[in-house]
C-alpha cells in the first residue's frame, strides 16, 4: 500500500530529517514508528499525508508518487487519509457532533447520511452520550477519541497517528490502542509515531525503528 524508495527530506537547516529511507507498509498492517525525538517520525508521517513532500526519492500510496499530485488531487487524497494528532485540534467553539461530522459536510454528504455516521463512530468510540458537549467540557481522553472519530468519519483506508497517546495517562493511552486495534482489525491500514515503549510493546505489531533520519530496526513479533 505504501512505499519509499529512499526518500531524503532536508528542512534545508542542519542534518537531513530523513535520509534514504525505504520502507513497504502492506495494506491492513500496524506499524509502530519508534524513536526518540527528532528521530523523523513526524516527517515520515507528513509525507505520507502529502503535507509535504520527499527532497529526493519517491513516496507511492496505493500506487501514486505522492510528489506528482496538483492541488486538487491533493485534497482528494487527503480525504482517503485519516489523521490523529497529540493535541487533538478540535474545534473548541463546535460540540462533539459537529467536530465529527464537519469532515463529511466539506465532502457535501446528506445530512441523515453525517448524522447516522458521526453517531455511530462516536458510539464505537463510547462517546454518545457526549455528542452535544464541547470539547473544553471532556477529558483529554474523551477528546482524542472524539478526534479518531472525526478522522474515520470518511472511511480512510489509512489511518496515520503523530503521538496520539502523549497528553493521555496509561488507562487512557490503552483505551485508545485499543481503538485503533479494533480499527485496524476492519481492514485500516494504521501507522502510528510514538516514542513510548510500553505502548510499543502493548500494541505487539510491527516496529519501525528511527534514527537521526534513518530506519535503524523493522521487527515483527514472532
Ligand atoms: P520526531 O517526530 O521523531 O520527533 P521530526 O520529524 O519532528 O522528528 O524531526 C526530525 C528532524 O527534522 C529534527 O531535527 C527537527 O528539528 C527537524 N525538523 C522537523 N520539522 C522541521 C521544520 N519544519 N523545519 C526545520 N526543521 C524541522
Amino acid at each position: 500500500m505504501i512505499t519509499l524508495s529512499a526518500v531524503t527530506k532536508s528542512y534545508g537547516t542542519g542534518a537531513d530529517a530523513l535520509r534514504d529511507v525505504s520502507l513497504e507498509i502492506g495494506k491492513g498492517e500496524f506499524v509502530c514508528l519508534a524513536g526518540p525525538s527528532g528521530a523523523g517520525k513526524s516527517t515520515l508521517l507528513r509525507l505520507l499525508l502529502r503535507e509535504d513532500v520527499a527532497s529526493s526519492g519517491q513516496v507511492l500510496v496505493e500506487g501514486t508518487d505522492l510528489a506528482t499530485l496538483g492541488r486538487e488531487a491533493r485534497q482528494a487524497y487527503r480525504r482517503t487519509v485519516g489523521f490523529v494528532f497529540q493535541d487533538f485540534r478540535l474545534l473548541p467553539e463546535r460540540t462533539v457532533f459537529e467536530n465529527v461530522a464537519t469532515v463529511a459536510r466539506v465532502m457535501g454528504q446528506s445530512r441523515a447520511h453525517q448524522w447516522r455516521r458521526a453517531s455511530s463512530l462516536l458510539q464505537q468510540v463510547g462517546l454518545q452520550h457526549r455528542m452535544e458537549s464541547f470539547p473544553l467540557q471532556l477529558s483529554g481522553g474523551e477528546q482524542q477519541r472524539v478526534a479518531i472519530a472525526r478522522a474515520l468519519m470518511n472511511e480512510p483506508s489509512l489511518l496515520l497517528a503523530d503521538e496520539p497517546t502523549g497528553n493521555l495517562d496509561r488507562a487512557l493511552s490503552i483505551e485508545v490502542m485499543d481503538i485503533f486495534r479494533t480499527i485496524n482489525a476492519s481492514g485500516t491500514t494504521v501507522v502510528m509515531a510514538t516514542h513510548d515503549q510500553d505502548l510499543i510493546a502493548y500494541v505487539n505489531r510491527r516496529v519501525v525503528q528511527l534514527q537521526q533520519g534513518q530506519v535503524t530496526d523493522d521487527r515483527r513479533p514472532e
